[in-house]
């Protein structure tokens, strides 16, 4: 099963591949969570252009992307979160993988931007939570799982944010006009989302 997951900032379409990935046992695959965790010369330049809310060069993420598709554990199928983003990237995966479908997880540019600006993350063990929405921390800004200490993402900032959400509008959306794909209201609870999401996949 080859599936790829688009949606605006904060739609929850890493929450949803993550889930989705354990159930079916495919490779979750976020080119933003392998952007992040570059490393070496490039580490420094790549930080830069996210945490300015832009696209990061092509020759990076397809390098990141062949390698993590190609390798172990993605036998099963794959979900893509993240990739493609403009009709460029799909011309691209399209010319070197299969797709078998497209989901659009679909909020509105206000619900993304609450929970967006409500995103922090933990500092020590990774696990997200939100201020505004899903799930709250116990305590500010104290992990409930490890009471490490909750940080923003650089890129989650209104600015930021909303030169994320004109490339979405932008270019983003343009793959769903070139593909056929399943529209799933993200704006319902995490597990009804998840349901309408397996419903399709049978
Ligand atoms: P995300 O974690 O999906 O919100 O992505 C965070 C940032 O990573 C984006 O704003 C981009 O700077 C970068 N990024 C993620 N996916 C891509 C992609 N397919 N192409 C270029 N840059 C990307």
């Amino acid at each position: 099963m080859k599936l790829i997951f688009i949606g605006p900032q904060g739609s929850g379409k890493g929450t949803q591949a993550k889930m989705i990935a354990e159930k079916f046992g495919l490779c979750h695959i976020s080119v933003g969570d392998l952007l992040r965790k570059a490393k070496g010369k490039i580490k420094e330049e790549i930080d830069k252009v996210m945490n300015a809310g832009k696209l990061v060069p092509d020759e990076f993420v397809e390098e990141l992307l062949l390698k993590k598709v190609s390798g172990n554990g993605c036998a099963k199928g794959y979900i893509l979160d993240g990739y493609p983003r403009n009709v460029k990237q799909l011309d691209f995966f399209e010319k070197n993988f299969d797709v078998d479908k497209v989901f659009e997880i679909s909020i509105s540019d206000d619900e993304s931007v609450r929970r967006i600006l409500g995103r922090r993350s933990c500092s020590k063990c990774g696990a997200i939570f939100n201020v505004n929405s899903f799930p709250k921390p116990k305590v500010d800004d104290v992990c409930d799982n490890c009471g490490g200490k909750l940080i923003k993402r650089k890129d989650d900032n209104e600015g930021a944010l909303r030169k994320r959400l004109g490339i979405y509008h932008r270019e983003t959306e343009r793959i769903l006009k070139m593909h056929d794909f399943v529209k799933i209201d993200g704006e319902q609870d995490i597990e009804k989302v998840f349901e309408d999401i397996v419903k399709v996949l049978g």
